[in-house]
């Protein structure tokens, strides 16, 4: 047995056998269009029929027989012409059109009640198997649940292979902000990397543990520890199983929705407790062929995934192609920095007639349920105004057509710190905002998402990714338009309170994490009703010992005369100032002279230091509070120098405002 301590991207535990790519075989997960992988598919039947005719003529009488079985199956229209179809309709790869074959081949056996017929599920799984190794070149498509190994991997195989065959991931690149490991995120699947020389320490058909949290990567364990390993992996799917169905049922004010990269994965999400689809990656339906699908292969996958929603919002992002997410088939210069290069929405306005494609598949899905589009990597308002026209010129293309079509409401993702300066006028145009934190974080940190070793400068709770977050929801709720978060941070428990007291309106995560998110932002939401009403019983307390003053006595018009909103003065008998309430602080004035917080129950209050004191410019004030900080009643936030303020002719009056709401 050898062990090797690696790096989390996703926390979780895996125990099974490996499946190695080697770099050379990455041609094999690579997709092409529909006529090349129907001819895969025809040349691996063919091959098949003839070695099972083979084998029939010198099987023993009940050998035929089981071999006929076979050939029965493999001449069944509803096995190989469902494949078929699968390829020129969904657009599938040949392997994926062999699987959905048999599995709904076999769902229609299992419905029946008879023995002899469900066994009949175990020879068509079996054929397909075997039919996939001849399509693929045998073992380059894993037949078992494995953990997945390569130096490095890309998004593509991940979704090729399918998240059903992939108990872990390990490879010897890689980074927890990777859209690798985001897509591990997604399907609750662990995931380790910096194996140094991976190949050459493990081979497809070792034996495999990985616990993060634990021994780390074990390869070839003993029997027995592959035992218990196997145990514990089965009761944390029994537990995860459970706690969906717990959840499934608990209400939440903020909306839970999912993140998928399939159409497939819509199936059974509603049961699964997603309130919605948040984000449909569509790009990762452009990276595997040698061309870009066509548009009935296209709406056939946002018509299933937003049918699957029966009317629940499906939010579906367009392709967003580039940097890391690479389609072979698109010419993009050679980029130094590609990160910063043409990706996202740069990709759609620079290949108009791909991204029309794209818009009016859309346009006709929206037809059939609850669509909306969503815009990457949008960084400045004229991007999202060329968009709008577009959607248009599709609407036009598809008018003409006499095609069936609704337009969607259009929603900006806000994920470059451009798009967040800019959200007011954004929230003019957009009718939703969904929040990337994977990118926003790279783009405001200035920390590549895919580089190994930046991990301690990736942190999406920084102070500056949240201040980000929280200009951006003010922003949108300015002009009533939703909020949500779709990056990983929604998904993350700390992250998720924060999101929720920031005030967004949805969060949306990983399928693998729904119930987890759900049984959270109730406890919060609960939490901070709590908490509101605590404020409520609490009152406003008087910021600094002292004389009290009322409101018409204070010798400023502007306070006295209410133009904040109600408020209170105080003559200190010291400089120091308490917080009146407990809360969020919301500003801190540049001068230092003024604070304002936020209640649990909204109510603004600002506490003033001295009148006309921002002359001041800060000289003679410390504050002991940030932007962003909870405080507690009572917490000294500012102090005041107020014979300083004297001295310079002002006066040290604190104010306390009830901001008025507009
Ligand atoms: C993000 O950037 O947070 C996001 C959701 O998009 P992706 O991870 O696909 O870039
Ligand atoms: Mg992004």
């Amino acid at each position: 047995m050898s062990r090797y301590e690696c790096r989390t991207a996703q926390k979780g535990f895996a125990a099974g056998k490996a499946f190695v790519i080697l770099p050379d075989r990455k041609e094999a997960y690579r997709q092409g269009n529909p006529a090349e992988e129907n001819a895969r598919l025809e040349a691996a039947a063919a091959e098949m029929n003839r070695t099972l005719m083979a084998g029939e003529k010198q099987a023993d009488p009940a050998g035929a027989a089981v071999i006929d079985a076979e050939i029965l199956i493999l001449e069944d229209e509803e096995f190989l012409g469902a494949a078929r179809k699968a390829i020129r309709e969904e657009g599938l790869s040949a392997p994926e059109a062999v699987k959905q074959a048999a599995e709904k081949l076999c769902e229609k056996l299992m419905a029946s009640g008879q023995d002899y017929i469900r066994q009949r599920c175990e020879d068509v799984r079996g054929l397909a198997a075997g039919l996939t190794a001849l399509i693929t070149g045998e073992a380059e498509m894993p037949a078992e649940p494995c953990i997945l190994a390569g130096s490095e991997l890309s998004p593509g195989q991940i979704t090729m292979i399918g998240q059903e065959k992939i108990l872990g991931i390990l490879t010897e690149t890689g980074s927890p902000t990777s859209h690798v490991s985001v897509l591990a995120g997604n399907y609750g699947i662990p995931y380790l990397y910096g194996l140094e020389n991976l190949t050459e320490k493990v081979r497809t058909q070792d034996y495999l543990i990985l616990d993060p949290e634990g021994e780390g990567v074990l390869v070839n364990p003993p029997e027995e520890k592959r035992r218990e390993a196997e145990a514990r992996q089965a009761e944390i799917r029994e537990a995860r199983e459970k706690q969906q169905k717990q959840a499934a049922g608990k209400k939440t004010r903020t909306k839970i929705d999912a993140n998928i990269s399939r159409a497939e994965e819509a199936d059974g999400l509603p049961e699964k407790g997603a309130d919605g689809i948040g984000l449909f990656r569509s790009e990762l339906l452009f990276l595997n062929g040698t061309e870009a699908p066509a548009e009935e292969e296209q709406f056939a996958v946002y018509r299933h995934a937003a049918e699957a929603m029966a009317g629940r919002e499906t939010v579906i992002r367009t392709m967003d192609i580039g940097s890391d997410k690479h389609a072979a088939w698109l010419e993009i210069p050679e980029e130094i920095n590609p990160a910063l290069g043409l990706r996202g929405v740069r990709v759609s306005l620079a290949n108009r007639e791909l991204f029309r494609t794209q818009l009016r598949a859309l346009l006709r899905a929206a037809a059939y349920g609850n669509v909306k589009i969503m815009i990457p990597m949008i960084a400045a308002e004229w991007e999202l105004d060329e968009v709008l026209k577009e959607i248009q010129v599709a609407a036009e293309e598809l008018e003409k057509r006499g095609e069936k079509y609704r337009i969607p409401e259009t929603g900006v993702m806000i994920e470059t710190p451009a798009a967040v300066m800019i959200a007011p006028r954004l929230a003019e145009k957009a009718r939703f905002f969904s929040i990337g934190t994977n990118d926003l974080t790279q783009y405001t940190l200035a920390v590549d998402r895919e580089a190994r070793g930046m991990e301690q400068y990736s942190n999406p709770m920084h102070e500056a990714v949240l201040r980000m977050i929280a200009l951006t929801t003010e922003a949108a709720h300015a002009k009533q338009i939703p909020v949500a978060v779709c990056g990983e941070l929604a998904g993350n428990p700390e992250g998720a309170e924060q999101l929720i007291r920031i005030g967004v309106d949805e969060l949306s995560v990983s399928p693998a994490k729904l119930a987890a998110v759900r049984e959270r932002a109730a406890e919060i939401e609960e939490r901070i009703e709590r908490e509101a009403r605590k404020d409520r019983d609490e009152g406003i307390r008087s910021p600094a010992e002292g004389e009290l003053v009322p409101m018409e006595e204070i010798p400023d018009p502007v306070f006295s005369g209410g133009v904040m909103g109600e408020c209170v003065g105080v003559i200190p008998a010291d400089g120091k100032i308490y917080a009146p309430v407990s809360g969020t602080v919301t500003t801190v004035a540049a001068t230092k002279h003024a604070v304002s917080l936020r209640r649990n129950n909204g109510e603004e209050i600002l506490v003033h230091a001295g009148l006309d004191t921002v002359r001041m410019n800060g000289v003679g004030f410390r504050v002991h509070v940030r932007e962003g900080e909870s405080v507690k009643q009572g917490q000294l936030i500012l102090e005041m120098e107020t014979d300083l303020v004297r001295e310079r002719g002002f006066n040290p009056m604190i104010i306390v405002v009830r901001i008025k709401s507009l």
